[in-house]
């Protein structure tokens, strides 16, 4: 089996990897490169990649994606658009209602559900997918097998959260001498970071709003559902009603109804953001989006008026925050990676926040495995080969665990 990392072996994000046989050819992930930390988009690079794309003949049999975050999934609208694609059902419901809403195509090849531990066969290969425990919702790990060769792919993993048992289940099924273990390392550079459970948030998040009789902010992303859902059930037991925007809404309406969601849960409400709204009344489809959950709205007077809500925002809602009034001493969960603090709408957020004394605090964790959790895998599964993927410092593995290899993009690995 030949290994290609195209993309990955020097940076976080933007990843796909090629694997092929004489036969078969695959790919996982067809991620789009994070933007730098000053810019929202960054202009896409197509990975070399031959019969991938749109005009070229396709000479891919197929593509994995391990989850729907845009550095797994991004590029995946400029593939040749018979390439057969397998994904998780509810990462490629998001991921579809997320194109409605910024007005990319949603994706039309031929697709697959990945179900967890259901084997696949793919021309010469073979692929069980896993589920694991990751900050993207329905996040999947493979094990792979060709040639009489076994390969791990971890995608983006960690062993923190909700889905710690997933992980534990994933660990546990990789052969012990596996002949390579690609593995995900972008705490390699992060390795400072604490890194608390879900739950831990959770508790903490509760204090913080059972101790204050003003309103409550959560910045995080929508589509990070662990989190989400902790910060309901703090919300909840704080005896606050929770309040979503419009598009968070559609997320949560494309997944099981154990997810708190407006239509499931009767404590939900629903808002809608100033720009986005007037967008989206711009097509007819989007004004169709915009009216499912209207009997749930709620607006920025109502808001003004009460105390005991616990509303979720993102960086794009500075104007909606700026038009509630009776803010003063209002609380915000700043609930997401320090990193995007250098963001510019980020960063005029909590200053605006700042500016009329909100009590501003940290609680987040990551969604990748701790230097712990890489470690326990490696222990576990004792790969003949070490490929580390998402990572910047490829260095640091070699230097821990001889067996690593730093590749370069777009290098063969032969295994
Ligand atoms: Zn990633
Ligand atoms: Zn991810």
């Amino acid at each position: 089996m030949n290994i290609i990392v195209h993309r990955g072996t020097q940076q976080i994000g933007g990843t796909c990897i090629e694997l092929s046989t004489k036969n078969t050819r695959l790919l996982l992930d067809i991620g789009q490169e994070l933007p730098p930390l000053n810019e929202d988009r960054i202009e896409p690079k197509m990975p070399l990649v031959k019969g991938l794309y749109h005009d070229d003949i396709k000479a891919v049999d197929a593509i994995l994606v391990s989850h729907g975050h845009g550095d797994h999934i991004g590029l995946v609208e400029h593939v040749h658009p018979e390439i057969p694609i397998y994904i998780g059902e509810k990462a490629l419901r998001i991921y579809n209602v997320t194109a409605q809403f910024t007005g990319r195509n949603e994706i039309s090849n031929p697709v697959t559900y990945l179900v967890s531990g259901k084997e696949l066969k793919i021309g010469d290969f073979s692929v069980t997918p896993y589920l694991v425990d990751h900050s993207g919702f329905d996040s999947y790990a493979f094990l792979i097998k060709a040639g009489g060769k076994f390969i791990a792919y971890t995608g983006d993993f960690r062993e923190h959260g909700r889905k710690k048992p997933a992980t534990g289940y994933f660990k546990k099924s990789i052969p012990s001498g596996i002949d390579a273990l690609l593995i995900e390392g972008t705490m390699m550079s992060r390795i400072n970071e604490t890194v608390e459970t879900e739950e831990e948030i959770e508790q903490k998040a509760f204090e913080f709003m059972s101790a204050k009789d003003k309103p409550i902010f959560v910045l995080q992303s929508s589509t990070n559902i662990d989190r989400l859902v902790g910060m309901y059930k703090a919300a909840k037991q704080s005896k606050r009603i929770f309040v979503i925007d419009i598009y968070t809404a559609h997320v949560l309406s494309q997944l099981q109804d154990s997810i708190p969601q407006p239509d499931k849960f009767k404590d939900i409400k629903v808002f809608y953001p100033r720009f986005l709204t007037n967008r989206m009344f711009e097509t007819e489809n989007g004004a169709k989006l915009m009216k499912r959950f209207n009997r749930f709205w709620i607006g920025k007077e109502e808001l003004g008026n009460r105390n005991d809500f616990c509303m979720l925002i993102r960086g794009s809602m500075l104007y909606d925050l700026q038009g509630v009034g009776n803010l003063h001493g209002s609380g915000l969960i700043y609930s997401l990676w320090s990193g995007y603090r250098k963001t510019h709408k980020v960063k005029r957020l909590l200053d605006y926040a700042s500016s009329i004394s909100m009590e501003i605090i940290d609680l987040h964790t990551s969604g990748h495995a701790s230097m712990e959790t890489i470690q326990d895998v490696i222990d576990t599964c004792k790969p003949k080969k070490i490929i580390p993927v998402h990572t910047e410092e490829p260095e640091l593995f070699a230097g821990k665990f001889p067996n690593a290899i730093v590749a370069k993009d777009g290098e063969a690995i032969i295994v």
